[in-house]
């Protein structure tokens, strides 16, 4: 019985090889949250090398129901079966301009991360555009998307490789010092060098298990470690407990200096900072200015601010 075995596992070993060998590969897309679910064009194009602009033009969005979904997983299905049809963004219009960071705040469910996954074409606009560099995101290819942008989420997505696989996807050439200087800067190099194997121990679900803010903060080295002309930052710091996030938040910005950045922001100082605040809400961008403008605009921002921002009144205010 053995022996007649013996090939069977042998054929169900290589097929789990293979297996894992293609989620790896999926994992590549996703280490940078971008995972291709739309095909690029045919005559699909680079974006030229320069300053990259980020533009939306008259952008109204609704998520897809199941029906018209083909690649997404059941989980995803069961979502959109609840919430098919109903359109998430109104006519949304901004520009940030190169080098420009434009902050957008708003009450949860208000739109914010999904205008931000418009951006790597998680999903397509259903009218008006959204423009990298001037051209529509639909005109360009898969790969220079990636190249252009960079992303941070709420929970930061690694795939079952070493600390140091998951960072050189972000770039490969870069060198150790380099590494390094990346998990320093995100406060992270004490925990890498405590572990077992240091760089090589295998992080993920099946690996060793990092929490929310340390996910995160892998996450944020890869960012600093890439060069993305583009970075989006969604929540990029909400695991984080106020001693690294401080230090995270520094790092941050040093990153974003030189890159145009789409910032969901939760905290004051990162809003303050801002060339741009957009609040939206139900889907629409209700104002938009600087900090001092929409202060005294006495509006729906001044109330975030005293609300979401600033819980208790002068707890979170800083002076500017
Ligand atoms: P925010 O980031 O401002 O909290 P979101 O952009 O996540 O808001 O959500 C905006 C609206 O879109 C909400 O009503 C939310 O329930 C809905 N939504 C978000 N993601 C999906 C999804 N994958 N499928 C269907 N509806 C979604
Ligand atoms: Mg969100």
């Amino acid at each position: 019985l053995t022996r007649l075995y013996a090939p069977l596992t042998a054929l169900a070993g290589a097929r789990v090889e293979v297996m894992s060998a293609m989620v790896s590969f999926e994992r590549v897309f996703e280490i940078l949250d971008l995972e291709p679910l739309i095909a690029q064009k045919p005559d699909a194009r680079r974006l030229p090398d320069g300053p990259v602009a980020v533009e939306f033009d008259g952008v109204s969005f609704g998520y897809p129901s199941a029906d018209k979904v083909s690649l997404a997983s059941l989980e995803e299905v069961a979502t959109l079966d609840a919430r098919g049809g109903t359109q998430v963004l109104h006519e949304v219009s901004f520009r940030a301009e190169p080098g420009q960071m434009i902050a957008l705040v708003g009450s949860s469910g208000a739109g914010k991360s999904t205008i931000a996954q418009l951006l790597p074409r998680l999903y397509d606009a259903d009218a008006g555009a959204v423009r990298l560099g001037g051209i529509d995101v639909r005109d360009l290819t898969a790969d220079s998307i990636r190249d252009t942008l960079g992303m941070v989420t709420q929970d930061g997505h690694l795939f079952h490789e070493s600390v140091r696989a998951n960072l050189l996807l972000a770039r490969p050439g870069a060198d150790e010092a380099e590494i390094w200087e990346a998990l320093r800067r995100s406060r992270l190099d004490g925990l890498v060098a405590s572990l077992p194997d240091g760089l090589d121990t295998v992080v993920g679900e099946r690996g060793y298990r990092l929490s929310g803010g340390e996910r995160q903060r892998l996450t944020i080295a890869r960012l600093l470690l890439a060069r993305q002309r583009v970075v989006i930052l969604d929540e990029a710091t909400a695991h984080l407990d106020s001693t690294s996030e401080a230090a995270v938040q520094e790092a941050l910005g040093e990153a974003l200096a030189g890159r145009t950045a789409v910032v969901i922001a939760h905290r004051l100082s990162t809003v303050q900072a801002a060339d741009l605040i957009l609040v939206v809400e139900d889907g629409r961008i209700v104002e938009r200015g600087t900090h001092p403008e929409l202060l005294a605009a006495g509006g729906r921002y001044e109330e975030l601010y005293r609300t979401q921002f600033a819980p208790g009144g002068a707890a979170r205010t800083t002076g500017a």
